[in-house]
C-alpha cells in the first residue's frame, strides 16, 4: 500500500494529523450561527472508532482462506479500521453515517491487489463464489460511489487499488503517459514533473483521489479549461472484467466505430476495474497567472466568461462566484482582522463605482508558454473591462491557489458544531443557465428553511460557475444549514431531492463531474431515457453477467 490508511481520517477529510484551522475561533462560530439564524451552535462530535460496533464479516472462512492464499495475509484486511475506512465515500450523507458510527454497510473484507493479473483473478474468484466487489481508488466519491453495499449477494469485498501505483511509462515525444490506476494525484504529478510534464488534472480532492477514480467517474479538474476533463485526456485503458480484459487501445484519433473509451469513462466500477490507463500530458507550464476581478453582477460576469470561451481564448480556469458566495467568503476572510482606514476607503470607492451587494468575484487562471499567458490575460482584461469589471490583481489569485485544497478540511469542524455542509453541481447550455441557477438556489433555500431544526433558522446557498464550454457552463453549489439532529438523513434527502428535481426540471444534467453513484440514481433514467438505460444494462450484462461489480450504483435496478 502506497498510502497508509490509518494516517487518513476514516470518518472525515484528509490527514488524521491535520490541525483544525478553526480551533478556538469563537468569532467564526458566532458569525456562522448568525448566518444560519441560530441563537448558538451545538457540540456534535463524531464517535470514536473504539466506540463503534461493526457487523460481523459475512465472508465465508473458506473464501477468506482462498483470498489469503492468492494475495498473502497483509493484503486481505478485515480489522475494524480498514472496514470502517472503506464503508462509504466522503459526501455529507456518508459523513453523517460514519460520524454516528452507522457502519451497517461496511465491507466484509478489504483486498489490496498488485496488478492487472491479480485483479482479473479476484474478479473470476468473486464471480464464481458470488461475492460483490466494490472498486475503491481514494474513496473520495461524493455520490455514494464506493458504498460497500452487497446488493443481492451474501458478502461484499472492497478492492482498494492504492497498491497499484506505478507510473509505467512517460512518452515525451507523443506527450502521453501510462500509469496504474491506483496512483494518487500527487504521486502521478511528481513522476510527470520529474520529466518536465504534467497531466494538469487537479480536482479539489487531488491529494486523496486516484487516476482510476478520475476516469471511472468522468471527473473534471479545476484547470479543465486548459487540461481538459477525463474524456479529453484519456487515450486508452485496460478494464478488467469478470469476462476478461477489455483493452480500449488508444489512438490519437480513430474512425473505427464507436470508441470503447466511452464504456470506461463514467463506468463507476459497474462495468469493470480500470487497472492501467494512458493519458495525454503537457509540458509543465512555463508561466502561470491567476488573478481576481470584480463584476457588478452575476450576469455581466457570466457574459464575460461566455465571450472569452466562445472566442476560444486559452484560459485554464474562469471561476465566477455569485453575490452570496462573494459576500460569504469575503466576510469569512475578514473575521478576526481589524478593519483599517484603507478598507473603508476601498469600500467607499467600490460603492461609488456601482459595486454593491450584487457584486461578483471572479478568479481567472492562465497557464502555458509565457507569451500565450500574457496575451490571454491581456485579452481577458479587455473583455472583463468591456463588461464593467475591475481587475483586482494577482493577490486574490494567489490566495485562491494557495488554499485550493484547504476548503474540505473545514467541513469536519463545522460538522462538530451542528452545521451541515454539502455541495452539488450541474451543467446546462448558456441559454438555460440563468433559470437553472435561480431554480436550484431557490429550491435549496426553501428546503433548508423547511427542514431547519427551529423557526427562523435557515441555510446559506453559495454558487459559482466552475467550468465553461462554448455551449454552456457548470454551476457548483455549496450549502450550509443547521443540522436537524436525529433526523439528519431525512433532512439531507429532502434538500437533495428538492435541488435535484429543480436541476432536471430546468434543463441541467444531474451531474457535471461528481457522477451518479447511489445518490443520483433516482434522476438518471430521466436524463438517459428508457432506451439509454437499456443500453447501459446490456453493457453491464455483457461485461458482468452476474452483476457482482459495484451493486446499486450507476444503473437503476
Ligand atoms: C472535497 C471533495 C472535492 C472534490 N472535488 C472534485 C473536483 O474538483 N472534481 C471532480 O471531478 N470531482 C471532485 N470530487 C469528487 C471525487 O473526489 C472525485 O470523484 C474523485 O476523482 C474520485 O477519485 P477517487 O480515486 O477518490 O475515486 P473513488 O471515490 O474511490 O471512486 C469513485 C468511483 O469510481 C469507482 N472506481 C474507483 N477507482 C476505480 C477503478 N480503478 N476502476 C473502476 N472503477 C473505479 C468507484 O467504485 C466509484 O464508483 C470531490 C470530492 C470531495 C470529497
Amino acid at each position: 500500500m502506497s498510502i497508509e490508511r490509518d494516517k487518513i481520517r476514516w470518518n472525515g477529510w484528509g490527514w488524521a494529523a491535520h490541525k483544525d484551522a478553526l480551533a478556538g475561533r469563537e468569532d467564526v462560530w458566532t458569525w456562522l450561527a448568525q448566518e444560519l439564524g441560530m441563537p448558538s451552535l451545538l457540540a456534535t462530535p463524531a464517535r470514536d472508532i473504539a466506540d463503534v460496533t461493526l457487523p460481523a464479516s459475512r465472508l465465508h472462512t473458506d473464501s477468506r482462506a482462498d483470498l489469503v492464499a492468492m494475495l498473502g495475509p497483509d493484503r486481505v484486511r478485515d480489522d475494524a479500521y480498514e472496514r470502517a475506512f472503506h464503508a462509504l465515500g466522503r459526501s455529507y450523507h456518508d459523513l453523517i453515517r460514519l460520524r454516528a458510527g452507522d457502519l451497517a454497510v461496511a465491507p466484509d473484507a478489504v483486498l489490496y491487489p498488485r496488478g492487472t493479473d491479480e485483479v482479473s483473478a479476484l474478479l473470476s474468484f468473486a464471480a464464481k463464489h458470488e461475492i460483490a466487489i466494490v472498486p475503491y481508488g481514494g474513496g473520495t466519491s461524493v455520490v455514494g460511489g464506493v458504498s460497500a453495499t452487497s446488493g443481492s449477494f451474501k458478502s461484499v469485498v472492497t478492492l482498494d487499488l492504492s497498491g497499484m501505483d506505478r507510473l509505467i511509462d512517460v512518452d515525451v515525444s507523443s506527450r502521453t503517459a501510462t500509469a496504474e490506476a491506483g496512483i494518487y494525484g500527487p504521486a502521478l504529478e511528481k513522476g510527470l514533473q520529474a520529466k518536465g510534464m504534467t497531466l494538469g488534472h487537479h480536482p479539489q480532492s487531488f491529494e486523496f483521489s486516484t487516476l482510476g477514480g478520475w476516469i471511472a467517474h468522468r471527473g473534471a479538474g479545476q484547470g479543465s479549461g486548459r487540461y481538459g476533463r477525463a474524456e479529453d485526456w484519456l487515450v486508452g485503458a485496460k478494464l478488467a472484467t469478470p469476462q476478461g480484459i477489455l483493452d480500449t487501445n488508444g489512438f490519437p484519433a480513430s474512425a473505427a466505430g464507436p470508441q470503447l473509451n466511452d464504456i470506461v469513462l463514467g463506468s463507476e466500477g459497474a462495468f469493470g476495474i480500470v487497472t492501467e490507463a494512458t493519458v495525454r500530458i503537457h509540458p509543465a507550464a512555463q508561466a502561470s497567472d491567476y488573478r481576481g476581478y470584480l463584476f457588478r453582477d452575476f450576469g455581466s460576469g457570466a457574459a464575460a466568461i461566455r465571450t472569452a470561451i466562445q472566442e476560444e481564448l486559452p484560459v485554464t480556469m474562469l471561476r465566477l462566484s455569485d453575490p452570496d458566495e462573494t459576500r460569504f467568503y469575503r466576510a469569512f476572510g475578514a473575521l478576526g482582522k481589524k478593519r483599517g482606514i484603507s478598507d473603508r476607503i476601498a469600500d467607499f470607492y467600490l460603492r461609488k463605482r456601482g459595486f454593491d451587494a450584487r457584486a461578483c468575484a471572479l478568479i481567472a487562471g492562465f497557464e502555458g508558454a509565457t507569451d500565450t499567458v500574457e496575451a490571454s490575460r491581456n485579452r481577458f482584461n479587455a473583455i472583463a473591462a468591456n463588461f464593467g469589471a475591475l481587475e483586482l490583481g494577482e493577490g486574490q489569485g494567489k490566495r485562491w491557489r494557495d488554499g485550493r485544497f484547504h476548503g474540505p478540511y473545514l467541513r469536519d469542524p463545522m460538522m462538530d458544531r451542528g452545521i451541515g455542509v454539502d455541495t452539488l453541481e450541474t451543467a446546462a447550455s448558456w441559454s438555460k443557465i440563468d433559470t437553472l441557477y435561480a431554480a436550484v438556489r431557490d429550491a435549496l433555500d426553501k428546503a433548508m428553511r423547511e427542514t431547519a431544526p427551529r423557526p427562523g433558522a435557515h441555510g446559506v446557498t453559495l454558487c459559482h460557475i466552475s467550468h465553461s464550454y462554448p455551449d454552456g457552463a457548470s454551476l457548483y453549489f455549496t450549502f450550509f444549514f443547521p443540522r436537524a439532529l436525529g433526523i439528519e438523513i431525512e433532512q439531507w434527502r429532502a434538500i437533495k431531492k428538492a435541488a435535484s428535481d429543480a436541476i432536471v426540471a430546468n434543463g441541467g444534467t444531474i451531474s457535471h463531474h461528481h457522477g451518479v453513484g447511489e445518490d443520483h440514481l433516482p434522476w438518471i433514467a430521466q436524463e438517459k431515457g428508457a432506451l439509454g438505460i437499456e443500453v447501459l444494462r446490456a453493457i453491464k450484462r455483457t461485461l458482468d453477467p452476474k452483476g457482482i461489480l459495484n451493486p446499486g450504483k450507476l444503473i437503476p435496478e
